[in-house]
């Protein structure tokens, strides 16, 4: 299965995890994809005459990837590869790192549209009063500001499996109030010089993965499992 679906015909991306799949301009979309999809099936229109293609992973190699779409009974949209050799595609290799971080915590998969998917089930999340957490250990995840990115520096699988703590070394911020004086840590965001005033930086938090001291953290885990709950 696949978020991501690239219709031929219309030329246009149609992402599965959104209410408007991504186009609040043209209402109605899902309905109108779907029921034609539908409707070719029930005519035994081959799937790779139905305009719709995997627009995520296996486009990004170069593939085509015939796909049709379905709708679970508790409305979940899914669209389905054709073959089952595109399906591998998406299937995330299952790291000696990934294992040991499991047998820490319940993982979710970002997926592999990455943080495209976090910011929807964020929001997802917010709606149903939980703050989601969700760690990483790439850099570039853990500088946005669209969720809680928590970070550790890539472990080998014996350091993540151990009972000890994991640093979280970055992408959890406190703002760090200071004035801009002789004593200041910081440069002056504004001037080449120090101007007196008050700055705010955001820095890391210096707190431990599920560690005892990390009360906060830990209930940011429980929500990051309740998120997946609701998934
Ligand atoms: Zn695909
Ligand atoms: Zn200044």
């Amino acid at each position: 299965m696949a978020n991501l679906v690239w219709h031929t015909k219309l030329g246009i991306h149609l992402d599965l995890t959104l209410e408007d799949l991504g186009h609040p301009n043209l209402p109605n979309l899902w309905s109108i994809v779907y029921d034609t999809d539908r409707l070719y099936a029930a005519r035994d229109i081959p799937v790779s005459a139905r305009d719709l293609q995997c627009g995520g992973i296996c486009q990004e190699a170069g593939v085509t990837a015939w796909m049709y779409l379905r709708q679970r009974a508790d409305g979940r949209r899914e669209a389905v590869h054709e073959r089952t050799e595109d399906e591998q595609r998406h299937v995330p290799l299952m790291t000696p790192e990934y294992r040991a971080y499991q047998e820490r915590i319940q993982l979710s998969s970002a997926g592999a549209h990455g943080p495209r998917s976090v910011r929807a089930r964020a929001s997802h999340a917010a709606r149903h009063g939980i703050t989601p957490a969700w760690h990483t250990d790439r850099a570039d995840y853990a500088d946005r500001h669209d969720t809680h990115w928590p970070r550790s520096d890539r472990l080998p699988a014996r350091v993540i499996a151990k009972a000890g703590d994991l640093r979280v070394v970055s992408g959890f911020r406190a703002l760090d109030f200071w004035r801009c004086d002789a004593r200041a840590l910081y440069r002056c965001p504004d001037t080449s010089h120090r101007c007196g005033k008050v700055h705010v930086t955001p820095k890391p938090r210096d707190i431990l993965f599920g560690g005892d001291g990390s009360e906060s953290y830990a209930s940011l885990w429980r929500g990051t499992a309740k998120v997946s709950e609701l998934l």
